[in-house]
């Protein structure tokens, strides 16, 4: 948000970075290749302001309460507050306004919980950009970004600022954002026409646009709003609003209900003066007092206020949703689809094998602390005199990205794991990225990429000679090289050899890479893929371990134990991907299938493929896409994870597209539904859990809230039909409503998951909310409300004929009874009569303690008496009151054990367990 006074360079000269040379952009904005010092920084973040776009305005806090009152619901009690006024019902009318002014009450403060829980998640998800500043490269949050900094992009970036680029290395960008061209277009360096359009203005990469392959290094021109995304004052898609399919589907229900009950208040109210003879007057008490009951008033804003808390609780445990129907698919997911690198494993990966032409070598020490030494047979040997050894090792150092780090004596890898084991192995024998820098300058390189499978880099020694350097997947490699380096020089290639010891070490469960060199300079001093294609000599194979996430093999028992089937996709060798599997309990004794193999198969074998086989190895993203086509043909919902730019089409497709937010792109990110704070699988299981917890909690709570509707209405019902006084006024049917139901219905949205959530099946996609279950409960409680309400106020009637003392007794009886049945509401089929039942949840006894003095007061004060019509309760009419509550609670257990030792359980609760 650019909100201060601040002044922007393109604000007062307007240079056209795009028309001018990348040096003079560099020279004009004082940068250079080591990037702006930290003050410079943080003088220009003073004088710019932070690179923020402001965001969408928000309706006011007057009109976000007065947007409250426009619902058809409380228009009716409008009406009903000025034609109650008009018959001089002076209290009804005071108590119908009240009720309105409560519940847009209510609804406001609940709109803004919701909203302070989805603010809190958008700032979860703040981009973050890579620069170099003062000499280092860093990570940061795009919003501290400078005119004058220099950015770092990569695939899958989405570009931070309006940048002039300054180096490309086939960079490609997809400016759909800006310019509306969804193809991606190739950037370079070169400056352009003043008048090019945003679209040919080829040396620029704008704010919000995406790159889709390559790397480049930009300088800063333009910041928030002064961007060319800020111009056109466009926010890029966000969280959008509360609203799942199972919300629409109860505000629908709800709506549909209204419009029911309205129509059949009107036709009794015709039916009954006309045919029944009541007076107008009198009649039309009645009518509101059932149009107040039987409409569930508080039922989606407490539904909000549920999903919202369920969204805040996944967030506390690691799991970002982005879009909100995302909560109810978790609890339906059948298959998980997982990348194995760093989600099913620790991503702390260790050298713990070298394979060389004529030696095996085994490498000691644990973590990233670089000590440990080679050995050949047991015996520690000097790397010195086995050169393949030497330079296999060296090549490890040179042609990698990472940095190892010692901060406060703990060894740590900036950059990817992968490439740290390899520092690390480096380290061990002495040869430190340090000593590799000084004596072997770089000067280009082809960075990894999951696509390609490798990584180059082209070096200069200490004698001038040029070397290129190679690492990746063995296949890939092996296939650039025709020698190998042995004990005594360059040696014609064995693949066969190769092979099979690539295939030991991977089924051992190591991870496997291929390093080898080229004693040549590329063409015109710059890498490209032709440069790497042939003559290259194999030094050696590494094997990497990379062990397991304890909490990862407790997760995919979870899942197993839910229903829910595990599946590996990784870009690693296929027999590592088997040992790691076998290690994680995935699937064991079945082969795994390669991309290669996947690719080969039409649709139909795939489909089969895609359900038997849990492990795919080599897989590329369009693997992954054709993966959760075929599961979802068969019927499966399927959860999907992935980071790379590539993988946004395989999330964008799965029921939940899951992307890492450690090392996932932007455009993974962007793509899925929700975001794995920590890139753990444990956390997809604890989202699943928390999903099929939230969905439960909203059942609960629906089943709690219109079973009072119901036994109100059919008091008021029963009334009208057996021409009895009516036992419950409107005034008193809105305070149990408005005071009572929603204040004691809260409480379940606190509600934890039940203990054998996971031992349930996933719930069938797309099942229907009211199940002849759902109804048969509400009607039954509402029955049980009901008799108890009714029974007190005819018996009171009967004996002392005191109308007051007899309503008095009946609003009490709903309540008691809809105190007694929350905590019958805090499992759908499980007893709660049992000490954890009954105290598991405090929300619900505070909520429950709160409305107990709520009752004392509506009983006996005298100016809730004089609202009211209410009037003092004798100890006895309580414990008749109280009787009243009990006969649900033991009623309503009873029918869960009968249902629970019924055929039936298995209907409405399934399980995994026969
Ligand atoms: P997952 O999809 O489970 O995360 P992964 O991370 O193992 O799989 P990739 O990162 O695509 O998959 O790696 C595939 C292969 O590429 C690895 O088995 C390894 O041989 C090679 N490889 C991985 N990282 C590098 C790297 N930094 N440089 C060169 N080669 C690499």
């Amino acid at each position: 948000m650019n909100d201060r006074s601040t002044t922007h360079p393109s604000e007062h000269s307007q240079p056209n970075w795009h028309t001018l040379p990348a040096a003079e952009v560099e020279t004009q904005l004082q940068s250079g290749p080591d990037g702006l010092a930290d003050g410079e920084a943080a003088r220009r973040i003073e004088q710019y302001g932070p690179n923020r776009l402001a965001p969408p305005k928000r309706r006011g806090v007057l009109m976000r309460l007065l947007m409250q009152f426009h619902n058809i619901l409380l228009y009716v009690m409008l009406g009903a507050a000025v034609i109650t006024a008009i018959l001089g019902h002076w209290v009804d009318t005071g108590v119908l306004l009240a009720a309105v002014v409560i519940n847009a009450i209510i609804g406001f403060i609940q709109e803004g919980k919701a909203e302070a829980a989805l603010d809190a998640i958008r700032a979860m998800l703040s981009p973050h950009a890579t620069v170099v500043r003062g000499g280092d490269r860093r990570q940061i949050d795009a919003a501290e970004l400078v005119p004058g900094d220099r950015v770092l992009l990569v695939s899958g970036d989405r570009v931070p600022a309006d940048l002039r680029l300054v180096k490309v290395k086939e960079l490609r960008v997809e400016e759909a954002a800006l310019t509306g061209e969804s193809l991606p277009v190739e950037k370079g360096t070169d400056a352009v026409a003043a008048d090019a359009p945003l679209g040919d203005r080829y040396g620029m990469a704008y704010s919000g646009t995406l790159v889709v392959f390559g790397q480049a290094t930009g300088i800063v021109v333009a910041t928030g709003a002064a961007t060319e995304l800020g111009k056109i004052n466009q926010m890029l898609t966000g969280i959008q609003n509360l609203a799942t399919p199972l919300l629409r589907q109860v505000d629908h229900f709800g709506r549909w209900l209204a419009f029911a009950v309205l129509a059949a208040s009107a036709a009794t109210f015709v039916l009954g003066t006309l045919w029944r003879g009541y007076p107008a007057a009198d009649m039309f008490m009645m009518v509101v007092a059932l149009a107040a009951s039987a409409i569930p008033e508080g039922l989606p804003a407490i539904m909000t206020v549920t999903l919202a808390l369920g969204v805040q609780r996944m967030a506390q445990r690691n799991a970002i949703i982005r879009r909100l129907p995302a909560v109810e698919t978790l609890g339906s997911v059948t298959v998980i689809c997982s990348d194995k690198t760093g989600t099913l494993t620790r991503n702390e990966m260790t050298v713990q094998r070298v394979v060389c032409a004529d030696h095996v070598f085994d490498v000691s020490g644990v973590g990233y602390e670089p000590l440990g030494d080679c050995r050949l047979d047991d015996r520690i040997v000097d790397p010195e005199h086995y050169p393949a050894l030497a330079l296999a090792i060296r090549t490890g150092v040179l042609c990698n990205d990472a940095h190892l780090q010692q901060q406060a004596h703990q060894w740590r890898v900036m950059g990817d794991p992968t490439e740290g084991a390899l520092l690390v192995l480096g380290g061990k024998v002495g040869f430190s990225q340090h000593v590799a820098d000084g004596a072997w300058p770089r000067l280009d390189s082809i960075p990894f990429e999951s696509q390609h499978r490798f990584m180059a880099s082209y070096h200069q020694d200490s004698d001038g000679a040029p070397w290129i350097f190679v690492k990746g997947a063995p296949e890939r490699i092996l296939e650039m090289c025709g020698s190998q380096a042995g004990h005594a020089g360059d040696q014609p290639i064995d693949r066969d050899y190769w092979r099979r010891m690539a295939t030991d070490t991977a089924a051992k469960g190591l991870r496997l890479l291929a390093l080898a060199c080229k004693r040549s300079a590329p063409a015109n001093d710059q890498l490209t893929f032709a440069d790497v294609e042939a003559g290259y000599t194999l030094l050696a194979l590494v094997g990497i371990i990379d062990p397991p996430r304890e909490e990862a093999i407790v997760a995919v028992d979870e899942c197993h134990r839910a229903g829910i089937r595990v599946k590996m996709i990784t870009g690693d060798h296929a027999e590592t991907a088997r040992a790691i599997g076998a290690q994680l309990a995935i699937g064991v004794g079945k082969p795994a299938v390669t991309g290669a193999e996947l690719a080969m198969m039409d649709d139909a074998a795939l489909r089969q493929v895609a359900i038997d086989v849990d492990v795919f190895a080599r897989a590329s993203p369009e693997h992954k896409l054709r993966l959760v086509q075929a599961l979802q043909n068969d019927g499966q919902v399927v959860a999907m994870t992935g980071d790379g730019v590539n993988d946004a089409p395989a999330l964008k497709r799965a029921d939940v597209g899951v992307a890492m937010g450690m090392k996932g792109t932007e455009a993974a990110k962007e793509a899925s539904d929700m975001v794995l704070a920590d890139d753990n699988f444990a956390t997809i299981a604890s989202a699943v859990r928390e999903g099929r917890a939230v969905y439960d909690n909203l059942k609960k709570f629906i089943l709690f809230m219109l079973p009072t509707n119901g036994g109100e209405a059919l008091v008021v019902i029963a009334a009208i039909l057996f021409e009895l006084t009516l036992p419950l006024t409107p005034a008193q049917v809105l305070w149990i409503n408005m005071v009572t139901s929603s204040t004691l219905g809260l409480a379940l949205a606190f509600e934890p998951a039940e203990r054998g959530i996971m031992a349930r099946r996933p719930r069938p996609p797309g099942e229907a909310l009211l199940s002849g279950f759902f109804i048969w409960r509400v009607l039954m409680v509402s029955v049980l409300m009901m008799s108890g309400a009714l029974g007190l106020f005819l018996w009171e009637m009967n004996s002392s004929g005191n109308v007051e003392a007899a309503r008095t007794m009946a609003v009490n009886a709903v309540v008691m009874a809809e105190m007694f049945y929350l905590l019958n509401s805090r499992s759908i089929l499980a007893s709660v009569a049992n000490r954890q039942g009954l105290t598991g949840n405090p929300y619900v006894l505070l909520a429950i303690a709160a409305c107990i003095p709520l009752q004392l007061a509506f009983t006996h004060a005298p100016i809730m008496q004089s609202i009211f019509g209410s009037t003092d309760l004798s100890p006895l009419q309580w414990a008749q009151v109280a009787c009243a509550g009990l006969l649900v609670f033991c009623v309503a257990e009873l029918e869960k054990l009968v249902i629970r030792r019924s055929p039936l359980a298995a209907r409405i609760a399934p399980t995994t367990v026969s």
